[in-house]
């Protein structure tokens, strides 16, 4: 054990971390140091740290003008939560021991106009991704910028909560955006379709449920459909099962089609299936991200006035909304855990689809 930072904690000297290696594109659990917090930075003890649909980006190429996993090996891993346990001498608000979850760009100057939208749009910075090109969250002690830090009200499972932090607070933003636009229809009137029932979807179906909107859930996979169900959702259909979902969806609308319908896949072609469920002036609300640009029928989108709006994960002061809501309304993730051994096994589950909810890693 060695002491390690300002405030005197024992800390071991070095820990296991589930690293991506961008020469190769594998993973491997590496024995790595643990961070040394600069002034504006907390040491998090993680407790839970889970997966996210974009982590499996790096092992993709993509069009999105994305640029993943250069030079050395560092930790994945953008969604995670923790107790704070060393605090770098410029950091206001918390205190050791508080429960944190936090949100992953760093190198941004989080005040520009681009800024109070998402961090990677930083005006100023040269914002990077934890997780994604430097070390992340799928190690025991890692260091985050304070001002991505929000306090965890008590209460409130840090075993389970970590998928709160990226998928969490990403189903909650586009669950209060879509309401926003939807201004004026009454939330028990609003048809909402949920397409992806995932890791997000699952999610997006509890807020929306929150909201008391109707909920329709689409998925391919039979368990994302049940987990809809259970969280919820009044109707769920599987486009592969049943041709004639569209039909089905036009009439448990009393024959208009859905006021919005919210994307949480990375397919294009259930982006294109959209418009087709969606009445007339209806919101299309872009989520997921696929790995290839979206094609749409601009006739439909056109003659139909389809209103397509962006959602994302947001910056800190929305999360600290989507803590505060999520806590009132009881919402919680569906964690099935592992450990950071079996991250290879967690990983390629992830990467066939059939599993329920989020997968992560709990540390003891
Ligand atoms: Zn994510
Ligand atoms: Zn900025």
């Amino acid at each position: 054990m060695a002491t390690n930072g300002t405030n005197g904690v024992q800390l071991p000297a070095t820990q296991k971390a589930a690293q991506f290696n961008p020469k190769d594109q594998t993973v491997s659990i590496n024995e790595i140091p643990i961070p040394s917090i600069k002034p504006h930075e907390i040491l998090v003890k993680v407790k839970s740290a889970s997966l996210c649909h974009s982590d499996l980006m790096l092992f993709e190429s993509n069009e999105q003008g994305l640029t993943l996993g250069e030079g050395e090996p560092f930790t994945m891993g953008h969604e995670a939560c923790g107790t704070i346990l060393q605090l770098g001498s410029q950091v206001p608000t918390f205190q050791s021991g508080d429960s944190i979850g936090f949100l992953p760009i760093i190198d941004c100057c989080y005040d520009c106009p681009g800024c109070q939208i998402h961090n990677l749009n930083c005006e100023t910075g040269s914002p990077k991704v934890q997780g994604m090109t430097v070390d992340g969250y799928f190690q025991e002690y890692v260091a985050i910028h304070w001002r991505n830090a929000a306090k965890i009200p008590s209460g409130m499972d840090l075993t389970t909560l970590a998928p709160m932090f990226c998928a969490g607070c990403t189903a909650f933003n586009s669950v209060t955006d879509t309401v926003a636009e939807l201004e004026g229809v009454e939330p028990a009137e609003t048809w909402v379709a949920v397409v992806g029932c995932g890791g997000l979807g699952h999610l997006g179906v509890q807020y929306l449920k929150a909201y008391e909107c109707k909920v329709v859930g689409i998925d391919l996979s039979p368990d994302a459909l049940e987990e809809a169900k259970a969280q919820g959702a009044d109707f769920v259909f599987n486009p592969q099962v049943d041709g004639d979902y569209v039909a089905k969806i036009k009439a448990i609308t009393g024959g208009r089609g859905c006021h919005a319908a919210i994307n949480y896949t990375n397919s294009v072609p259930a982006y294109s299936s959209i418009p087709a469920l969606l009445r007339t002036n209806g919101v299309l609300m872009v989520t997921g991200i696929p790995q290839r640009p979206l094609q749409f029928n601009a006739m439909e989108i056109s003659m139909n006035r389809i209103r397509v709006r962006g959602s994302n994960n947001g910056i800190t002061p929305r999360l600290v909304k989507c803590l505060e809501f999520s806590h009132k309304h009881g919402i919680k993730p569906h964690l099935t855990r592992f450990k950071l051994e079996q991250f290879q096994e967690m990983l390629d589950l992830m990467h066939s689809g059939k599993h329920k909810g989020r997968l992560g890693v709990v540390f003891d």
